[in-house]
């Protein structure tokens, strides 16, 4: 058999239990607001991605007409032509600066077929590019097989990175003659994009990061290079003495194309960011828009605290409603205990009382054994005596005065008859319930009938008003008993006095019949008054009173719907039992 386990380890379970379940929904809660957050994260950052790289093409695409239109200008073909000399280098290297100027770009070019450059917009500087060869550069090898050609690359001669954008110079009948160069720098892109609380960069096929609007991001590698890769940018110079460094990524969850949560190693340390690419097709770039992930982790712990809340809140409520419910079931029980302890109690009372009953008539009967004796011991004698002188008689023939005498002796002896057979039926204990019809004076000529030899004894002056038939219902012999104990108290409280006077009347009422027996034995003190039909309550010397007589009668007489009354009247007490009318019609 399983026990159940105790109070203190099953509080610890309880209290573990409601912790997990918190930690749970928080946790559950979290996550689903994060994902959410995340996700309406990329949604915004693919949006913007989309506005910074328009503002990026839109810049390339305002210089590619540059070279294209330039390529045309017959004074640039013409200095192609045929080798430059210095004056026409001159005019071209000022106009070269002028256009530039204008324009807005970083530098402007002329290259020869060799791709040696002949003109250039920054002849003044310390950087010039003139005189410097380009041939090795892909987007010269690109203009001179195609047409045109792009490249970023740090500026060899100048270490400035830049977009170079080349349109061929071509003579009357295509044939290549040279290219016309503009060169593109990004640091006012870069100082726009820095504004943004976003890592913006821009990648070129091979994933070297090449624009960066924070500090060292720029130069890093997005994916190892191979060995070609390496080679070729060698051989291009593309980003010259820069050092690449490798920028360590790693994806934690992926959100979609081109977006995904990860955790980058970056010039500011281990971070982890919402990570959003964007290919530029036309230039072979990628855009890159890295997000901290702020947002999501606050909607995270905002959840994460409202379904720990609410989860809460659950468990006091249904706390609250099973300690309710036990409460209730608990006032059930001892409602429940209160009744059965009440049945028992009246179950226990009942059987109390009947005890006592029983009990009482038993000390009844002790005492009036005693008198019974003595009252049967005289007229033994006298009928002895009578016998005696009835044999006397007999002998000398005087048949009538026998004849007197054969009377009283039959009149003594059915007496006596009478009072043993009615102490055979006292004695008896009678079923409590008896409830049959009866005439009351008798009961009462019975009780006198069982006394009549102290009544005799005690020279008391009985006055008896009777009225007969006096039909009430009951147990005939529990009230006699009644009637015995009223009796009986009378003769002790008178007897100490030498003129006895016992009043026993018997009188119709409104509703029933009215008995009061009524003696001159000075009555009740009056502070005993209310106590006299209290269990054991006696005035009497040890071993005479039990204290039970009056108790054992009233509950007799309430069981029969009655009353049972003590006052003091005249010169004594007066006890008056009264019992509801019996009609006639009840008597079947
Ligand atoms: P007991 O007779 O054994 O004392 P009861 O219950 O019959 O027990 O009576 C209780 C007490 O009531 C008596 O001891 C007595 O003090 C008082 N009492 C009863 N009847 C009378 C009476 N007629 N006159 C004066 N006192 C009485």
């Amino acid at each position: 058999m399983s026990r159940l386990p105790s109070r203190p380890l099953r509080l610890t379970l309880a209290v573990l239990l409601i912790l997990v379940g918190m930690a749970l929904c928080a946790g559950l809660a979290q996550h689903q607001a994060r994902q959410r957050a995340l996700h309406s994260g990329t949604n915004q950052a693919e949006e913007q991605l989309g506005l910074y790289l328009n503002n990026l093409r839109t810049l390339i695409d305002r210089y590619r007409t540059l070279p294209a239109v330039l390529a045309l200008d017959p004074e640039l073909r013409e200095a192609l032509a045929a080798p430059v000399d210095a004056a026409s280098q001159a005019r071209i290297n000022h106009k070269l600066e002028a256009i530039n100027g204008a324009a807005h770009s970083s530098t402007l070019e002329l290259l020869d077929r060799n791709g040696l450059a002949i003109a250039a917009s920054n002849w003044r500087g310390p950087h010039s590019y003139v005189g410097h060869n380009y041939g090795f550069r892909p987007y010269f090898l690109e203009t001179r097989s195609q047409g045109t050609g792009r490249f970023y690359a740090v500026g060899v001669t100048s270490g400035i990175p830049g977009y170079f954008l080349s349109s061929a110079v071509r003579d009357a009948q295509g044939g290549f003659l040279g290219a016309i160069v503009v060169k593109l720098e990004f640091p006012e892109l870069e100082r726009e994009w820095s504004a943004s609380p976003d890592i913006l960069l821009v990648s070129d096929a091979k994933g070297v990061v090449f624009i960066a609007n924070r500090p060292g991001w720029r130069y890093r590698e997005l994916l190892p290079l191979d060995a070609a890769a390496r080679a070729e940018l060698a051989a291009t110079r593309q980003y010259d003495k820069q050092p690449l460094q490798p920028l360590t990524h790693r994806t934690l969850q992926p959100l979609g194309e081109q977006r995904r949560l990860a955790r980058v190693r970056g010039p500011e340390g281990r971070r982890d960011y919402l990570w959003q690419a964007l290919p530029l097709p036309s230039e072979q770039w990628t855009l890159h828009l890295l997000r901290e992930p702020r947002e999501a982790a606050q909607a995270g712990r905002s959840a994460a605290l409202g379904a720990a809340g609410a989860w809460l809140a659950l468990v006091f409520l249904g706390l609250f409603l099973h300690q309710r419910w036990r409460l209730a079931r608990l006032r059930q029980r001892s409602r429940l205990e209160l009744e059965r302890l009440v049945e028992q109690r009246t179950a226990a009372l009942r059987t109390a009382q009947d005890g006592l009953v029983q009990a009482a008539k038993l000390a009844a009967l002790g005492q009036m054994s005693a008198a019974l004796a003595h009252e049967i011991n005289q007229p033994l004698t006298a009928q002895r005596m009578q016998l005696a002188s009835l044999r006397l008689l007999l002998e000398q023939d005087r048949g009538e005065q026998a004849a007197a005498v054969l009377q009283r002796l039959d009149e003594q002896l059915a007496r006596m008859s009478a009072l043993t057979g009615h102490l055979k039926t006292f004695a008896r204990k009678s079923p409590g319930g008896l409830r049959e019809r009866l005439d009351l004076a008798l009961v009462v000529d019975r009780a006198l009938q069982l006394l009549e030899a102290r009544l005799h004894q005690e020279a008391v002056e009985l006055q008896l008003q009777l009225t007969r038939p006096a039909w009430v219902r009951g147990d005939a012999i529990r009230l006699e008993q009644v009637l015995v104990n009223l009796l009986r108290n009378a003769l002790d409280a008178m007897a100490g006095l030498s003129d006895r006077r016992l009043q026993v009347s018997l009188h119709a009422t409104a509703d029933g019949w009215q008995l009061d027996v009524q003696d001159n034995g000075g009555g009740i003190a009056a502070e005993d008054l209310p106590r006299v039909f209290d269990p054991f309550f006696t005035t009497k010397p040890v071993g005479e009173g039990l204290g039970l007589g009056l108790a054992v009668s009233y509950g007799i007489v309430m069981e029969l719907d009655g009353r049972l009354e003590a006052h003091n009247r005249d010169a004594g007490a007066c006890f008056s039992l009264s019992l509801p009318a019996a009609p006639d019609e009840d008597s079947r």
